[in-house]
């Protein structure tokens, strides 16, 4: 028995979401493998990673979806969560 197994939650859609390749919303699913959260489109087959900052790694599956987009990822996909720095913040006493 090892304990290294990758933990891989269940694949579900999110909603709202608009895949990055094919535009369409409602069609991207998200897991996580290990604490990696994985999206994958199931319309055009579209799939990336999201690394430590929240950005979009797109794997290379496939050489298809290698457009120029100017359109980011829907940034309502990515959970990401800024702390503010609590130096730049005068606690009010
Ligand atoms: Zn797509």
């Amino acid at each position: 028995m090892s304990e290294s197994t990758v933990i891989k939650t269940k694949k579900r859609f999110i909603a709202g979401a608009v895949c990055p390749a094919c535009s369409e919303s409602d069609k991207l699913m998200m897991w996580s493998e290990d604490e990696v959260p994985h999206r994958e489109c199931v319309a055009c087959g579209y799939s990336d990673t999201l690394n430590a900052q929240g950005q979009s790694i797109p794997s290379e599956l496939g050489t298809r979806v290698n457009q120029s987009a100017p359109k980011v990822a829907n940034p309502k996909v990515q959970t990401v969560q800024f702390f503010p720095n609590p130096k730049l913040k005068k606690p009010e006493a």
